[in-house]
């Protein structure tokens, strides 16, 4: 087993991941620790839940740990949640570095997005879209950017951003290193990946690992005006504990939790 302590990163970043109680690198870390740190390219074939954050925020960090008021890496992720997360989890692993997190996303007003970009960027992460605009304003100077990261590219591709995503990859130095994470490899991606990317070590990680082993997983098929009632129905049977639910749109949110609370569920 790999430890933290055997890569070559700064002292200030082995104690943030100390400090998180990270212990041991997951298995995406240990794979695509080292081709990063090294200035290698990078397709990683991880999901969410995998670690990759910190598979590609490390080596970010590690190479940007002298900071700087140029934007020296850019992380593009495809929602504004993702987008948030992602900028969180790299702030977290960056105390005690000078290093600045700016995050920029669609459907928020520029102003304390374009003060943010001004006081001077280490990271940015953003958004196709709003990157894009920022570019086209000017506001954002893609320039000195060493290292870019396409984090969820499938996803990207689904929602309809690949045409932006290479717009922005056509705005970077030659020089640069880029690390593509994608739970699949649908075409389109494979052919960002070879017009964009040099020499790329591929990673994949065992799909047997991609999910928890001890949660239990199971699906119901169930017509749209019957899900509450069987939600209902789950969550009144064994007893749960708090319960995280997800949906798919706000809209979705609001009726769920509005059903589950007139039901005499707190949500
Ligand atoms: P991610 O796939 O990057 O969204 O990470 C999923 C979760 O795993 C996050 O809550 C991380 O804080 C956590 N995590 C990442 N790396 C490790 C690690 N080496 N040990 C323990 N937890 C980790």
């Amino acid at each position: 087993m790999t430890t933290f302590p055997e890569f070559d990163l700064d002292p200030a970043i082995l104690a943030a991941v100390e400090k998180l109680g990270f212990e041991s690198p997951t298995p995406v870390q240990a794979e695509t620790l080292p081709p990063l740190l090294e200035g290698r390219d990078m397709i990683g074939q991880a999901r969410t839940g995998s670690g990759k954050t910190a598979a590609f925020g490390l080596p970010m960090l590690q190479r940007f740990k002298d900071g700087g008021s140029n934007v020296r890496g850019l992380v593009l992720a495809p929602t504004r949640e993702l987008a948030i997360q992602v900028a969180e989890a790299i702030r977290s692993f960056s105390k005690g570095l000078p290093i600045r997190v700016v995050t920029i996303y669609g459907g928020a007003p520029y102003p304390p997005q374009l003060k943010a970009l001004r006081n001077g960027a280490t990271i940015v992460v953003g958004t196709p879209g709003r990157v894009i605009d920022h570019l086209d304003r000017g506001t954002l100077d893609l320039n000195n950017v060493e290292m870019f990261v396409l984090d969820e590219a499938d996803e990207m591709l689904r929602m309809g951003f690949l045409e932006p995503v290479e717009h922005i990859l056509e705005a970077l130095p030659e020089e640069r290193q880029i690390a593509l994470f994608s739970a699949t490899m649908p075409a389109p991606i494979q052919r960002v990946s070879k017009k964009f990317l040099n020499k790329p070590v591929t990673i994949q990680v065992e799909s047997s690992e991609l999910s928890v082993s001890h949660i239990e997983q199971f699906w119901i098929r169930a017509p749209q005006r019957r899900k509450l009632d069987i939600l209902l129905r789950i969550l009144q049977g064994d007893p749960h504990g708090a319960t995280l639910i997800f949906t798919r749109t706000r809209r979705g949110c609001g009726e769920v939790a509005d059903g589950l609370t007139k039901n005499g569920i707190p949500a």
